[in-house]
């Protein structure tokens, strides 16, 4: 049995994810460009990482690498010279993937260019063009009311050429080519829960699990969102078979209870895994079926690849009003949210390296427990759990059944399963089946 450490101690764990989510926080990320491979870089000084470029152009699938995108500055300034809107403010200023620009345009010319939120006029709304060429700016709403008739002078220093897409894999080998797939994106400029949330938690979780053994092989991937695993997917056509689980690592630092999707297929050892783990947690946390919208499971659960795939999140995209704003920053997000979310990750990923099969050795009748030192004490009303993970242990290992499935039956947590299943081997009343 392996000991994946689940009980880490939270407090430094979530400290220092929220303190790599500080480090990332003011770099401008987007699907393609130097903010991407300045994440890449930083997020490689923790953990071995390979770092992949693929030209623009390459065809993937339906889709295709876009031209790679950067950008230096960008303003709009009044008839004053002052900067009412300034990129090096806030990067979320600028439309990603915005083309370049340097004019002059009245106030209502620019404002056919402006985004804001009537409805939360005090935030910066994020928004990109990836794949229709424009460019624009995302300002407060109440601070676009205040603007004087222009002319203003409008400058976008950005490129859009010829370069690639940068992605990156962190690969940890186990005892079986068996792969585990944890996937985040990395696009996003500066916002904390969407997704440096994430990023950080995948990196601790890799960082964790690396100097382990390990039954399954991981494959943590770092890729801008959509493009990203659509790309990961068309260059690894070959390795997918070997994928026997995946999460999408998205939203894991607010406040809100953990949240799991499902896959597509919707009852795939993940998702049992997960569930099991959420709802014997004893907290709230919600379950949802599979929706061909959200982040990265879109992809891996695309019909023709339908990859056993969930996420787990706290609250979902789009749920919470600072979700695409620039209120989803370091304060939306918590170290001791991040420190669950990593806590709830490792107790589902133990469940998977832990969930075999075993056998039976006395499988005639009940085992005489009690001649072993193997029958704990009961209680006044009848069987302590610990009897009774022993029971069902025994019981449905008949080499059919491995330990979520008895966990599951039993409605006992896996970890009490498990320990149950210890002891008897230790016993010598049960075996793996294969040996
Ligand atoms: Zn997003």
């Amino acid at each position: 049995m392996r000991d994946l450490r689940i009980d880490v101690d939270a407090r430094t764990a979530g400290d220092e994810m929220l303190s790599f989510a500080e480090e990332l926080y003011p770099i401008c990320r987007s699907i393609t460009g130097d903010g991407v491979r300045e994440t890449l870089r930083r997020i490689g000084k923790r953990i071995p990482l390979d770092v992949h470029e693929v030209p623009s152009g390459t065809q993937v699938f339906d889709w295709t690498i876009p031209l790679e995108w950067n950008i230096r500055d960008a303003y709009i300034e009044d008839p004053h010279g002052r900067r009412v809107v300034d990129f090096r403010d806030h990067n979320l200023h600028v439309v990603g993937y915005s083309a370049p620009v340097d004019t002059t345009m009245s106030l209502a010319e620019l404002k056919e260019h402006v985004h804001t939120l009537p409805d939360q006029p005090d935030v910066i709304p994020y928004r990109t063009s990836y794949y229709a060429e424009a460019w624009g700016f995302c300002m407060q709403d109440e601070r676009l009311h205040g603007l004087p008739d222009g002319p203003y002078t409008v400058r976008i220093d950005s490129s859009l050429e010829p370069g690639s897409l940068t992605y990156a894999e962190c690969y940890l080998p186990g005892e079986t080519d068996d792969e585990i797939l944890i996937s985040c994106h990395c696009c996003h400029p500066s916002i904390a829960n969407d997704n440096l949330s994430g990023i950080a938690l995948t990196t601790q979780l890799a960082d964790h699990l690396r100097t382990m053994p390990l039954r399954y092989s991981y494959r943590f991937l770092f890729i801008p969102g959509t493009i990203g695993s659509i790309t990961w997917l068309a260059l690894n056509r070959e390795a997918l078979g070997r994928i026997k689980a995946g999460l999408v690592v998205t939203c894991v630092g607010d406040r809100g209870a953990p949240t799991y999707k499902r896959s597509r297929r919707g009852n795939a050892v993940i998702d049992r895994a997960v569930v099991h783990v959420l709802r014997h947690s004893g907290r709230r946390h919600r379950v949802l079926d599979f929706s061909p919208y959200g982040y990265d499971e879109r992809q891996y659960c695309s019909p023709g690849v339908n990859l056993p795939v969930g996420s787990l999140m706290r609250t979902p995209n789009g749920e919470y009003p600072e979700y695409h704003t620039s209120a989803d920053d370091l304060e939306f997000i918590d170290a001791d949210a991040l420190a669950d979310s990593l806590s709830v990750y490792l107790r589902s990923l133990d469940v998977l390296e832990n969930d075999e099969a075993y056998l039976n050795l006395s499988p005639m009748g009940e085992p005489q427990l009690a001649k072993r030192g193997l029958y704990p004490p009961t209680g006044a009303r009848g069987p302590s759990r610990e009897l009774m993970a022993r029971l069902w242990v025994l019981n449905l290992s008949d080499g059919d059944h491995g330990l979520l499935d008895i966990a599951e039956r039993a409605g006992i947590p896996f970890a009490e399963i498990r320990t149950a299943a210890k002891v008897l081997i230790e016993g010598g009343l049960l075996a793996p089946r294969t040996a």
